[in-house]
């Protein structure tokens, strides 16, 4: 393709997606197709010949888009967000057509110098402590998902504890959270050889709202030390993925720093409400932590994927996943005065992602980023009191962020009851296609969770899903007014 050519299906394309987002309310937004539904409609083989740019547009709209899900429909309340922006989407754009591969300094210099400035601006706004900032012996790095983020961390300090304990001792490292944390740390301790019985995904309940109480914690370490065993990472969420628990970083740090353990926070999702000076708080305590994630791709309006790490020590990551092959050797990297990136992640390749960051930081400021969460937060209180209006339903947790975790009370006044009733709400709603919520398990008992979080979102559209709810209980209580 010529950059003429380039010119021509870049601005059909552009016409595209903004017709796209023009039309999105019209889209059912949790895709409704059957599985398989798209080899029915695509030919067995690639084709032998150039096609038509047009056909293959007419082929996104006509047998692609029917199996969308639409992520950022304004009637999207499921999971968490993941959200898009022009500005994050034009940053995105320019990676694409720069395309460069920048696993090391030398790769690409403006990859790495933005990086390392970037995640230096945005850990000022979270305040971060000055440890996790590159001038000092810290730093952040872009990963493509939280997953990967505490993938990496794990390891490192795996190898740190290995190194002190000698290399047969990984039998007795034992991982640490609350049994609220998400999969990825059950994951990364799978991918890291921790042994199955040694990860402890502690007991939480209502009475602490699901975060993980400290006496726990210590409990379970002074019984696994007295076991002979090696207490060696703790993972805190804040905003955990049920129900937005917020774990009380400062006394499970300091619970850590006792034991010498290494303390992750895990604030995929809340992460961004941190620049709020009024949810600030949330990471008080973060200063104990040995490493420190947020999403940008979910609340920060940064196209996915954007995952964004900081670490006090970059030299136990650096321990962990460096490697130089002779191919790779260069100056600048022998010097030993530039970061390489591909020491602190799980693959070589890397995408030039702290564009789109840097253009979402600059294209909005501060003012309107903290305007933004302000308002889904907003939102979700508007959603939070009209559920509380409606004797049928009950608030589950406190809202923290602008999830609302809530269920349709049963008549029959039994669990069994209530959760099937809760289910056939959720399926009944989703099927509408006018709008996508998810559920969770909480104490047994299964709780539908709407979050506010995509830029399309208005107060008309959270009204919207809210009749859409109370029409959908009315059908399956049999008729009963709101
Ligand atoms: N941590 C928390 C608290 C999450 O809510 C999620 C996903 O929703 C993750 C980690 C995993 O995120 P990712 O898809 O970036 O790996």
């Amino acid at each position: 393709m010529d950059a003429e050519q380039l010119r021509e299906n870049a601005h059909k394309m552009v016409d595209f997606i903004a017709d796209y987002y023009q039309n999105i309310e019209s889209f059912p937004v949790l895709s409704q197709v059957q599985p398989g539904y798209l080899r029915k409609l695509l030919p067995d083989s690639a084709p032998n010949q150039p096609e038509q740019f047009q056909d293959v547009l007419n082929d996104i709209q006509a047998k692609i888009l029917p199996g969308v899900t639409h992520w950022q429909s304004p009637d999207y309340f499921a999971y968490f967000p993941s959200n898009s922006s022009t500005a994050g989407f034009l940053g995105e754009m320019l990676s694409a057509g720069l395309n460069i591969v920048g696993f090391s300094w030398v790769t690409s210099p403006a990859a790495t110098e933005l990086e390392v400035i970037v995640l230096d601006w945005l850990a000022k706004l979270l305040k971060l402590p000055e440890e996790f900032l590159s001038p000092g012996q810290g730093g952040g790095v872009i990963q493509g998902t939280a997953s990967e983020a505490v993938l990496v961390v794990l390891l490192a300090a795996r190898d740190t504890f290995l190194r002190r304990h000698g290399k047969n001792s990984l039998a007795k490292l034992v991982a640490y959270a609350s049994n609220q944390a998400h999969a990825s740390l059950q994951k990364a301790c799978q991918i890291g050889g921790i042994h199955a019985e040694n990860c402890r995904f502690l007991e939480t309940d209502s009475s602490t709202n699901y975060a993980l109480s400290p006496d726990i914690l210590q409990e379970a370490i002074s019984k696994d030390i007295a076991a002979g065993l090696i207490p060696f990472f703790l993972s805190a969420t804040v905003g955990t993925t049920s129900s937005t628990a917020v774990d009380p970083l400062f006394e499970l740090g300091k619970i850590a720093k006792e034991n010498k353990i290494w303390f992750h926070v895990d604030a995929a999702y809340a992460g961004s409400a941190c620049i709020c000076p009024e949810y600030r708080h949330h990471i008080d305590g973060v200063e104990t932590a040995d490493s420190f994630n947020m999403n940008a791709h979910k609340w920060f309006l940064t196209n996915f994927d954007c995952s964004v790490l900081w670490v006090k020590d970059r030299s136990a990551l650096i321990q962990s996943l460096s490697t130089n092959p002779e191919y790779l050797r260069n100056k600048a990297s022998q010097g030993n005065i530039v970061v390489d990136y591909k020491d602190w992640q799980i693959p070589l390749g890397r995408r030039f992602r702290s564009l789109k960051l840097w253009m979402v930081l600059r294209l909005y400021g501060l003012e309107n980023l903290q305007c933004y969460i302000r308002s889904h937060i907003e939102f979700a209180k508007h959603f939070e009191e009209l559920v509380s209006l409606d004797q049928r339903f009950e608030i589950i947790v406190p809202r923290t962020f602008s999830l609302v975790c809530f269920r349709l009370l049963s008549p029959h006044n039994h669990d069994d009851f209530c959760n099937k009733l809760n289910h056939d709400l959720l399926d009944a709603v989703n099927s509408t296609g006018k709008i996508f919520l998810s559920h969770t398990v909480l104490s047994g008992k299964y709780i539908l969770r709407f979050v506010v979080g995509t830029p399309l979102t208005e107060e008309r559209h959270v009204n919207a899903a809210w009749k859409v709810l109370q029409d959908e209980a009315t059908k399956l209580l049999g008729g009963g007014s709101a």
